[in-house]
C-alpha cells in the first residue's frame, strides 16, 4: 500500500512515525494529513534516504536545485554543489541536470547526496532529443514516459510534472497581455511541443498513465506550474490561475488513486499577491502542499534575488505554504556557482525558519529564544552553535578578534551588553 493507502486505512506507516518523532508532531495528525492530501512523505519506496515530510503542521522545508546545463557540464562540480547545499541546511536536492549523460549524473548525484531527490524527467528527454540533433517537436509520448519510469525505477522520490499545460491555458496565453510568456523550462518545452503537434500535453491526457507509474513507485508527484508569472507585471493573471485550477483537479485524482501530489507556485509576484495567492492554492487544490520558488517580490535585483526570494518566501511560509524551492544570487545570470548555492539554501532556510515561528513550528520560537540567551551572556561558542550558518561566526571571530572576547569589534569596550552587565552589578 502507499502512503496514503496506508494513512486511509488508519495505520501509521514507518515513515510516519520516523518523521512525527524528527518534527515533534502526533504521528495520527500527520497520517491524517497524509489521508487528506495535505501532507505528503517525499521517499521513492526503493531509495534507502530518509524520508522528508512536507505539508501541514511541518516545519517548512527548502529544496536545492543542481544540475549541469548544456553549456556547463561537469558532474563532479554538480555534486560538490549538493553536498555544500546539504550541509548549509537544504531538505531535498532536485537535479536538474540537461546536460551530458543525465542517467549517469543522476546515479553519481543521488550516491553522493543521500538525501530526497527530485527531478524534472522533460528535460531529460528533450537533451537526449537534441543530442540525436533534433528538437521537442519530435519527442515521442513513450519516450517522455520511459523518461519518467528510468527517473523512478532509480529511486527519485518525487518529479516535477507540467500537466497543466493544456490547449486551453496556451489559447488563453496567447491572447494575453503577458510580458514574460512561459518562464518554466518544462512549460515551455512542452508547449512547443503540443503546438508543432497539433496535440493536447501527453501528461495531461494520460495522467492515468502517470498515476498508475508513480505510485509503482509511491513517489510524489509535484504538479509544476509552467504558466507562473516571470514577471511582477504577470502577477496573478488569467493563464496562472487557470493553471492552478487545473493542477487543483489533477491533484484530487491522484489523491483518489492513492498518489501524494503537491502544487508548485510562483514565481515572481509583489508583496501584496502572497497572501492571496496562499489561499487561492490552499483554496482551489483542496489544502494540497505548496512549494513555492521564491516568490521572488521584485524584478530588478539581478545578482540578489536570493534575496529577493527570500522576502517573499518569509511571507509565504509564514501565511502557510510548505515547501521553498531556493533561488542563488546567480537566478537570471547564470549556472550557479557554488558560493551561490551556499547563499541560496541560507537565505531559503531563514526564509523558512521565519515562517515557522509565524506558524508555531515546534522548536522554532524555541531557537530563537536559545540564541537571544547566548547574545545576552555574550556566550560566542553557542551563538556559533546556534547561528544558521555556524561558519559565518567563526570567520568573524577569527578575523576581527575583539579587545575583549566577551564583546566584538562592531562597539568594542561601548559593548551594550557589557554596560549593561556592569550596571546590574553596581546596582546589586
Ligand atoms: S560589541 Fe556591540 S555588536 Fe558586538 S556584541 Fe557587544 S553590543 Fe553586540
Amino acid at each position: 500500500m502507499t502512503e496514503i493507502e496506508l494513512a486511509k486505512n488508519g495505520i501509521i506507516s514507518d515513515n510516519v512515525k520516523k518523521i512525527a518523532v524528527r518534527e515533534g508532531v502526533d504521528p495520527e495528525l500527520i497520517s491524517q494529513d497524509i489521508a487528506k492530501g495535505h501532507t505528503v512523505i517525499l521517499k521513492n519506496n526503493t531509495h534507502n534516504v530518509e524520508p522528508v515530510a512536507v505539508g501541514k503542521s511541518l516545519a517548512t522545508k527548502v529544496n536545492a536545485n543542481i544540475g549541469t546545463s548544456s553549456d556547463i557540464s561537469d558532474i563532479d562540480l554538480e555534486i560538490k554543489k549538493a553536498i555544500v547545499a546539504i550541509k548549509a541546511g537544504a531538505d531535498t536536492i532536485m537535479d536538474l541536470s540537461t546536460g551530458g549523460d543525465l542517467d549517469l549524473a543522476r546515479r553519481k548525484i543521488m550516491k553522493a547526496a543521500n538525501v530526497v531527490i527530485g527531478t524534472v524527467p522533460i528535460y531529460q528527454a528533450a537533451s537526449e532529443i537534441a543530442e540525436s540533433e533534433g528538437t521537442i517537436d519530435l519527442m515521442s509520448e513513450d519516450l517522455l514516459f520511459d523518461v519518467i519510469e528510468r527517473h523512478l525505477e532509480s529511486g527519485v522520490d518525487y518529479l516535477t510534472i507540467h500537466c497543466g499545460v493544456t490547449w486551453h491555458t496556451i489559447d488563453t496565453e496567447r491572447t494575453s497581455e503577458r510580458i514574460q510568456g512561459v518562464v518554466s523550462k518544462g512549460g515551455s518545452l512542452l508547449a512547443k511541443w503540443m503546438i508543432a503537434n497539433k496535440r493536447e500535453n501527453p501528461l495531461y491526457e494520460n495522467f492515468d498513465r502517470l498515476l498508475e507509474l508513480t505510485k509503482r513507485y509511491d513517489a510524489t508527484l509535484s504538479l509544476g506550474d509552467a504558466f507562473r508569472p516571470g514577471a511582477i507585471d504577470d502577477a496573478s493573471d488569467r493563464c496562472q490561475i487557470e493553471e492552478l485550477i487545473t493542477l487543483g483537479r489533477l491533484h484530487n485524482r491522484a489523491l483518489d488513486y492513492g498518489v501524494q501530489s503537491m502544487i508548485e507556485g510562483p514565481g515572481h509576484i509583489p508583496i501584496d499577491h502572497i497572501l492571496p495567492n496562499l489561499k487561492m492554492e490552499k483554496s482551489l487544490c483542496d489544502g494540497a502542499p505548496f512549494y513555492v520558488l521564491g516568490p521572488l517580490v521584485t524584478d530588478i535585483a539581478p545578482g540578489y534575488d536570493h534575496i529577493t526570494a527570500a522576502i517573499g518566501g518569509a511571507l509565504i511560509a509564514a501565511y502557510g505554504a510548505d515547501f521553498l524551492c531556493y533561488v542563488t544570487p546567480a537566478e537570471h545570470l547564470n549556472l550557479p556557482e557554488i558560493s551561490d548555492v551556499k547563499m541560496g539554501v541560507i537565505a531559503s532556510k531563514i526564509a523558512a525558519h521565519a515562517g515557522d515561528i509565524v506558524k508555531g513550528i515546534n522548536g522554532a520560537k524555541e531557537w530563537d529564544k536559545k540564541m537571544s540567551i547566548a547574545r545576552k551572556s555574550s556566550d560566542w561558542n553557542m551563538m556559533q552553535k546556534l547561528a544558521i550558518d555556524p561558519d559565518a561566526v567563526a570567520y568573524a571571530r577569527e578575523k576581527y578578534p575583539p579587545s575583549d572576547p566577551k564583546s566584538c569589534t562592531m562597539c568594542g569596550k561601548f559593548c551594550a551588553a557589557k554596560i549593561l552587565d556592569e550596571k546590574l552589578m553596581i546596582e546589586s
